[in-house]
């Protein structure tokens, strides 16, 4: 059946995003038996119909195929999901609760205590971890990569060990980019959002929201425009009622444009924060890797008091060979053995904060620059990174600087030029993926653009239930506590209104 041009449709819990924030609160108020419509600006695809090669897996389900930036000298690309399941449908499956020391800061700092309380958070914890088949990585699909790493670990005496993920049936495929093809990983396109539907919840795709209609200071619905699955250009437009509140989980990135485009001010767009990273290659000669079996990333050595966490990073090949140096028969030669090529990455806890705001001729306007004690964090995380390698058997490691770092390492004393150099913009190529604030929660407006119950302190029946929400950053990976906060609002939010039917 052709897709309607124009939509009008409505419903009690309209939710606009798929990730897991979206997703989540999805699962929680369809669950209670309450009338959710899920909107996407991505498409929704069955695994199968996702495709395997990186380059169109990447077009395919990343927002604008990673050119996102922010702006500046040196502009670091922030890489979103936009697919049903959004960030998640690409994601590692990585899981991390949330560390005390920022459960007590929220608390103390922010006022979120009835957000975080210890004993309700640490349940949502539980019971996505159950449903969500989070499991350690088990030694049979760690994979060359990730015992690499763990061999320079055990060399250097480093805290590393396998990585907790959604994904206790992995086989190995190193395609958590391109979607599961086994199904294992348990992203929101392969668990919540299927579970909602299932408990009666609707979903549309290819729908971008442009505005959040707000009347008498309430939010009563969203306005925006259907996309073309193939072009994704608009091809018609679409209005949707929310009888009961408006859910907004686009992401710290995409939420903030919307509510600023809908009128909200104030907090909004402000405090953005992020875990930049980088990553390094390394040649294996002696005892090949073989990148292509095992989990993408599948072993960690978690440093938050140094401000960093390494990670293995396992790539397909055709996004290799873009890491390797050299050229010509050089190049060739390498190419020839990229079974021996091992990848690890750092994500690092920036200081930095920056603004998110509608771009002029769209999309968003991002200024983010990091301050120079996060710049000397990640050069210690790659200088330690090439020790690493080295000390694992690498022989050579290839650290993609700039700033006169040469392009291939040939020996452990050479992690100090990393260490020593002063990098000017853009001599340390940046990307980000954990993304944080923009809507930060708050028990006052002046610090937060929403409430410990995560409903705007400006619109009525307008809530914010993804990263932004977050007042700071983290040191560990997101998802599980974007997903445990989100679980937390929307349970009180589903408890509300059972007693308002009740009454
Ligand atoms: C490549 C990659 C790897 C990562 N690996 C991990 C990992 O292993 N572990 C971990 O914990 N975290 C990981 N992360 C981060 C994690 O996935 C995100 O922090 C998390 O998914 C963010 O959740 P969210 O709900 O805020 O946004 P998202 O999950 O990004 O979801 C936002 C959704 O909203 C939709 N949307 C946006 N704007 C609109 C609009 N106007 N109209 C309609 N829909 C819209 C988007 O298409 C998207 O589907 C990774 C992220 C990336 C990009």
């Amino acid at each position: 059946m052709a897709r309607p041009k124009n939509v009008r449709d409505e419903a009690d819990f309209v939710i606009v995003g798929t990730g897991a924030g979206g997703a989540t609160a999805a699962r929680v108020l369809s669950a209670a038996g309450l009338d959710v419509l899920m909107l996407e600006e991505g498409p929704n695809l069955r695994v199968e119909d996702r495709p395997r090669e990186a380059v169109d897996a990447l077009r395919t389900a990343l927002r604008g195929f990673g050119t996102t930036t922010s702006t500046g000298l040196a502009p670091i690309p922030f890489l979103q999901g936009c697919i049903v399941g959004g960030s998640t449908a690409i994601n590692s499956g990585i899981i991390w609760r949330m560390p005390e020391d920022v459960r007590r800061d929220w608390i103390e700092r922010f006022g979120l205590g009835e957000l975080v309380e210890e004993t309700g958070l640490t349940k949502a914890f539980e019971i996505i971890e159950e449903e969500l088949e989070v499991d350690v990585t088990r030694a049979d699909v760690l994979g060359g990569n990730s015992e690499k790493m763990a061999l320079a670990c055990e060399k250097l005496g480093l805290p590393g060990k396998p990585i907790t993920r959604n994904a206790r049936r992995c086989a190995g495929a190193n395609q958590c980019l391109q979607g599961c093809p086994t199904r294992a990983r348990m992203s929101m396109d392969n668990s919540y959002v299927p579970r909602a539907l299932s408990d009666g919840a609707r979903l549309h795709d290819l729908m971008q929201v442009e505005r959040v209609i707000i009347e008498e200071g309430r939010a009563v619905g969203v306005r925006g425009l259907t996309l073309d699955k193939e072009t994704r250009q608009p091809v018609g437009s679409f209005e949707v009622r929310a009888r009961r509140a408006v859910i907004v989980a686009c992401g710290a990135i995409q939420t903030p444009v919307l509510l600023r485009r809908s009128g909200l001010k104030g907090m909004v767009g402000e405090r953005f924060q992020a875990h930049p990273g980088a990553a390094i290659v390394g040649r294996f000669p002696d005892a090949p890797v073989g990148m292509g079996y095992g989990a993408t990333q599948g072993y960690e050595v978690p440093m938050r008091e140094r401000g960093f966490k390494i990670e293995s990073l396992s790539l397909p090949p055709e996004m290799l060979a873009t890491r390797i140096a050299g050229v010509g028969a050089e190049w060739q030669e390498r190419l020839a053995h990229m079974d021996q090529f091992a990848q690890w990455a750092v994500q690092s806890r920036f200081k930095a904060q920056g603004t998110v705001r509608p771009g002029l001729f769209g999309g968003a306007s991002i200024r983010y620059n990091p301050l120079p004690s996060d710049v000397k964090q990640i050069q210690d995380a790659l200088a330690l990174m090439v020790r690493m390698m080295f000390v694992a058997g690498a022989t050579e490691v290839h650290p993609g600087l700039g700033g006169g770092i040469p392009d291939v390492l040939t020996s452990i004393d050479q992690a100090d030029l990393i260490a020593n150099m002063r990098p000017k913009p853009g001599e340390i190529h940046l990307v980000a993926s954990h993304l944080f604030g923009t809507a930060c929660a708050a028990d006052d407006p002046r610090k937060g653009a929403v409430r410990p119950d995560l409903m705007s302190w400006d619109v009525r029946d307008l809530y914010v239930m993804d990263a932004c929400v977050f007042p700071t950053n983290m040191g560990v990976n997101p998802q599980h506590s974007i997903m445990g906060v989100v679980w937390r609002a929307a349970s009180k939010l589903a408890n509300q209104e059972r007693l308002a039917k009740s009454a």
